[in-house]
């Protein structure tokens, strides 16, 4: 699994890291995505789905 986000398009609603807190940060000044993990393994894998889906702004782009 290959994880990109798009940062221009992230609206800080944290989703992502209520999902998958393994996978996915936010920046401390205005809450815009960090991705911590580019590659998670098969544990990761479902949660980074769901954070993927949860997502307001379509800011997180999986490749299975
Ligand atoms: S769920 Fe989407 S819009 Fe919200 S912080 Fe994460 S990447 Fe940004």
């Amino acid at each position: 699994m290959l994880v990109t986000v798009d940062q221009d398009k992230c609206v800080s609603s944290g989703q992502c890291v209520l999902n998958a807190m393994e996978v996915f940060d936010q920046r401390d000044e205005d809450g815009v995505v960090e991705l911590l993990i580019p590659e998670p393994g098969p544990e990761y894998a479902q949660k980074t789905r769901n954070a993927a889906a949860a997502c307001p702004a379509l800011a997180i782009h999986i490749e299975e």
